[in-house]
C-alpha cells in the first residue's frame, strides 16, 4: 500500500490508519436477476411473522434463512426501474438515469443507452481508496460495440439486433478483477471474457460457475488490500421452461411434483396462463442461487472474514410469474417486479432486525460507501442511508419513486436514440400509485393501492372516492421527480396530466 494510495475516511465511522487500511471492510454483493423478494422461504417463519403483509413463496432456501437470522432484512427495498440495465447504472453510480446514462436496457439499437463512461462508479471510488475490485456474472450496463478481442470490429454477439457486450479494460471503473459479459441466457451454456479479454465458455450451470470464480478470487485475491467482489448472477432469469437446459435436475425435483395450487399461494395469480408451469423451473433457479450465496459465505467464514466484510444479497428486480395475468415478468410497478430482497449483515455494525425502510437503487452506493467509510462523491443522487441500518434512526425517504420508459421515436437507421416516459409512480409507507400516460401525453391510467390493506393489489382504490390520498400521493411524487430532475418534473408532465383531470 503506498501512502499516496491511501485516503482517510470522510466520516468518522471506522477507526482507520493508513497503516491499517486492511482493516477497512471488505463488501461482497451478490445480485442475482429477477429474483423476487418473496422467494425466500423465510419471511413465513415465525421470526419474521408479520415483517410482510403477504406469504412467502414455497422455495427452498436455508442458506438465505440462516442469513437473514443475522442481518438487517429490508422489507421495502424498491428497484427504482425494474430493468437489468437501468437498475445496474444507479447501483453502479448512485445517479438516476438522466444524469448516468441507463434509461431502458442496452442492446445495439439504442446506441446512446449506456453507462457513462465518465460516471463515478462505487467501484471506482472503492478502487481510489485501495480496494481490489472484483466483478463476476452479468454487467448488461454497456452498448454492444464492434469491438468482440477476438474478432476486431465485429460484435461479440451474432444476434441481430445484437444484445450481448465486451466490457473494455478502459471501462471497467475500477473492477481489475473481471470475468463478465454483457447479457446472454442459456443458463447451461454461459460464456465471459476475463480480465485479458480472453472468452471463456465454461459448459457448466452459470451459477456453480461463477460461484467457483468467486471463491477463485477470494482465494488468490491481494491479502493485504480489502476488496470489492459483485457477482451478478443471471438465474432465476428466463429461460425457465425446460427443466433439461434452464436449471439443475437436484434443485428441479424439489419442485417437480408441486401442483400449480401448491406452487401459487398468492391470490392474484392467475395459473391458467402458459408460463405457470415455470414456476417450477424458477424456483429450482432461486435454490440453486441459494446454494451458490451458501458458498460464498461458507468461504468467508473459512478464512476469518466474517466480521468485517459487509454482505449484501439482493437483485435487480422482482419476477411477476403470473401475478396480474401479466406476461412481462418486470418493468411494472406491481410488488412482484418492484420490491427486491436486500439483506446486508456486518456484523458488530448493524444489529439483526427487519425494517421497512424505503430503499431505492440510487441510496445502495452512498449507503454503502458510507458504511465502509468511503467517500461519497458528489455525484451521487441517492441518500445515504447507513444511519437508519447502524441505528434505525435518521432521516427516511417518505417515498420510493417508480419510473418505466419506453423506446422513443425511431430515427432514419431505425435507431431509438430517445425514450419516451410512459409511467411515473411511487412506493410510499402504505400505497402505490402509478400514472401512465399515452404518447400524447394525455392520461392513460391511474392505479392507487393500499399495499398494507391489499397486499396482493387486486382491488384498486378509485381517485375521486379518495381525494385527499390522491392530492398526498401526487405531492410525493412530485418531490421524487423534482429530486431526480425527471422529464415529467422538467417538462411539467405531471402537472399537465392534472390539469386534465
Ligand atoms: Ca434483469
Amino acid at each position: 500500500m503506498k501512502f499516496k494510495d491511501c485516503i482517510l475516511p470522510s466520516i468518522g465511522l471506522l477507526a482507520v490508519s493508513c497503516t491499517g487500511q486492511e482493516k477497512r471492510p471488505n463488501i461482497v454483493y451478490v445480485f442475482p436477476d429477477q429474483f423476487r423478494c418473496s422467494a425466500m422461504a423465510f419471511w413465513d417463519s415465525p421470526e419474521f411473522a408479520g415483517a410482510q403483509p403477504w406469504v412467502a413463496d414455497p422455495v427452498v432456501t436455508p442458506n438465505l434463512d440462516a442469513f437473514a437470522r443475522e442481518s438487517l432484512v429490508l422489507t421495502r427495498a424498491m428497484s427504482t426501474c425494474p430493468l437489468s440495465s437501468p437498475y445496474r447504472g444507479m447501483f453502479l453510480t448512485g445517479m438516476y438515469p438522466g444524469r448516468n446514462g441507463i434509461y431502458s436496457n442496452c442492446m445495439a439499437l439504442r446506441p446512446e443507452n449506456t453507462l457513462r463512461p465518465d460516471a463515478v462508479c462505487i467501484s471506482d471510488v472503492l478502487s481510489s481508496e485501495g480496494y481490489e475490485c472484483a466483478y463476476i456474472g452479468k454487467l448488461h450496463a454497456e452498448v454492444p460495440m464492434k469491438n468482440d478481442p477476438a474478432n476486431p470490429g465485429s460484435y461479440v454477439s451474432s444476434r441481430n439486433p445484437e444484445w450481448d457486450a465486451y466490457t473494455p479494460p478502459e471501462r471497467r471503473h475500477g473492477f481489475s478483477w473481471w470475468y463478465s459479459y454483457g447479457t446472454f441466457d442459456e443458463h447451461r451454456n454461459p460464456h465471459y471474457w476475463d480480465t485479458d479479454g480472453v472468452r471463456h465458455d465454461p459448459h457448466e450451470f452459470s451459477v456453480e460457475h461463477e460461484t467457483g470464480k468467486a471463491l477463485e478470487f477470494l482465494r488468490t485475491r491481494d491479502r493485504k488490500r480489502p476488496f470489492f467482489l459483485c457477482v451478478a448472477y443471471n438465474p432465476p432469469h428466463s429461460p425457465y421452461s425446460n427443466p433439461e437446459t434452464d436449471c439443475v435436475a437436484e434443485d428441479y425435483a424439489l419442485y417437480s411434483g408441486m401442483s400449480l395450487t401448491e406452487l401459487y399461494r398468492r391470490p392474484n395469480a392467475d395459473t391458467t396462463m402458459s408460463k405457470a408451469p415455470s414456476a417450477r423451473e424458477y424456483f429450482a433457479n432461486v435454490t440453486a442461487v441459494d446454494r451458490g450465496f451458501g458458498r460464498i459465505l461458507e468461504e468467508l467464514r473459512a478464512q476469518g472474514l466474517d466480521r468485517n466484510t459487509i454482505v449484501v444479497f439482493t437483485s435487480d428486480h422482482g419476477e411477476t410469474m403470473c401475478s396480474h395475468s401479466v406476461d412481462d415478468p418486470k418493468n411494472s410497478i406491481w410488488t412482484e417486479s418492484f420490491n427486491v430482497p436486500f439483506i446486508i449483515r456486518y456484523p458488530g455494525r448493524l444489529s439483526h432486525r427487519t425494517d421497512p425502510v424505503l430503499l431505492s437503487s440510487v441510496d445502495i452506493m452512498p449507503t454503502l460507501l458510507s458504511l465502509a467509510g468511503a467517500r461519497v462523491p458528489e455525484t451521487v443522487e441517492g441518500q445515504d442511508l447507513s444511519a437508519v441500518f447502524m441505528s434505525g434512526e435518521g432521516e427516511r425517504p417518505e417515498a420510493a419513486l417508480y419510473l418505466r420508459n419506453v423506446n422513443g421515436e425511431p430515427d432514419a437507421d431505425g435507431l431509438y436514440r430517445s425514450f419516451f416516459p410512459v409511467a411515473r409512480g411511487i412506493r410510499t409507507a402504505g400505497h402505490t400509485m402509478e400514472i401512465s400516460v399515452k404518447r400524447d401525453f394525455s392520461l392513460d391510467g391511474i392505479m392507487i393501492f393500499d399495499d398494507l390493506a391489499d397486499p396482493y393489489q387486486m382491488h384498486p382504490l378509485p381517485r375521486e372516492e379518495n381525494p385527499e390520498l390522491f392530492q398526498t400521493l401526487c405531492a410525493q411524487l412530485r418531490k421524487k421527480l423534482e429530486e431526480s430532475n425527471d422529464p415529467w418534473y422538467r417538462d411539467n408532465i405531471l402537472d399537465k396530466i392534472l390539469e386534465q383531470i
